[in-house]
């Protein structure tokens, strides 16, 4: 018998629901509703810092009034520190004290991972040096030639990295004190029993990282499925920070207008409708059929 289906959608309430988080929410939306499955919403306010006050409330509520609503109750991240403690307590034994801040490990210049991030060049790895204090715990990742860690992403396909040369020891408490994003999707995704991951493409590269931490916390890994990021005409992803316009429909056309635009970044072919339940009724099934298309062909790419 095969695991009941569950996913979810994981917004961060950093402001207002964006063109680019709708397409991410539509897409594992539909995905749940096509494999007849559970989906979820969880509130991910981890970096308190960074978490808008009333974002989620409204992120919330403007889902709910495109008919997105979750199958269980919301969780909220910034309520399960508990969980992310008891997790980090499990990892101890591969984690260790980090002094470096973020300019001592660029001047590294091992490099950037594909996220962007600066590879960690294992500074504090046998001990902190007399004098520097902890910043941040950082989990030890293996040794180059033991590091690898491949997945298929049901879009993408074979996506294989390589821990110790493109990400480094990672981070898993922060130097602000939050637990890390990495290790709380990985708690928050395995305590749900989430089965199907389905997120933009931006987080590709996070993925491994998380497939590392679940073999070491012993829990499933679920499928994944990334799909493509929006960009805007400058060529960035959709974010507050580069200006990204807050979906707000005031009438149900204007939020059919949004679900329909969603739908054709996916490549969905979904006729024109007047309503929301219309939209719904013909989204399913053409994610349906464009699962049938790109599933097989990250299977078997052509050449
Ligand atoms: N909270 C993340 C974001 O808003 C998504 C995390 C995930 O889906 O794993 O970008």
């Amino acid at each position: 018998m095969t695991t009941p289906y569950v996913g979810r959608f994981a917004p961060s309430p950093t402001g207002p629901l964006h063109a680019g988080s709708l397409v991410a929410a539509v897409a594992s939306y539909l995905d749940a509703r096509v494999h007849h499955g559970t989906w979820l919403i969880r509130i991910e306010d981890i970096d308190e810092g960074r978490s808008v006050p009333g974002a989620a409330e409204g992120i919330l509520e403007l889902l709910r009034r495109l008919g997105m609503e979750s199958d269980r109750e919301v969780v909220w991240q910034s309520r399960r520190k508990h969980l992310y403690q008891a997790a980090f307590d499990r990892l101890a034994a591969n984690a260790y004290a980090c002094g470096c801040n973020r300019r001592e490990i660029a001047d590294s210049r091992l490099g950037f991972g594909p996220d962007g991030a600066a590879i960690y060049p294992g500074t504090c790895r046998n001990g902190l040096a007399p004098g520097r204090s902890t910043r941040s715990l950082r989990l030890r990742v293996p040794e180059p030639g033991a590091d690898l860690v491949e997945f298929t992403d049901r879009f993408a396909g074979t996506i294989r990295q390589r821990l110790a040369l493109e990400s480094g020891d990672f981070v898993l408490k922060r130097a602000d004190g939050y637990w890390a994003y990495q290790l709380a999707v990985v708690v928050d995704d395995a305590e749900q029993g989430v089965t199907d991951v389905v997120r933009g493409a931006d987080l590709i590269d996070s993925t491994p990282r998380q497939i590392y931490l679940q073999r070491l916390l012993g829990v499933p890994t679920p499928r994944y499925l990334h799909v493509p990021v929006v960009r805007n005409a400058a060529g960035e992803k959709l974010s507050k920070q580069t200006g990204a316009l807050a979906i707000a429909p005031d009438d149900e056309p204007a939020a059919v207008a949004a679900l329909q635009d969603a739908a054709r970044f996916l490549d969905l072919s979904v006729e024109p409708v007047d309503s929301l339940a219309g939209f719904w009724q013909a989204a399913v099934p053409a994610w349906a059929r464009l699962l049938s298309l790109r599933e097989v062909a990250a299977i078997n790419p052509p050449g």
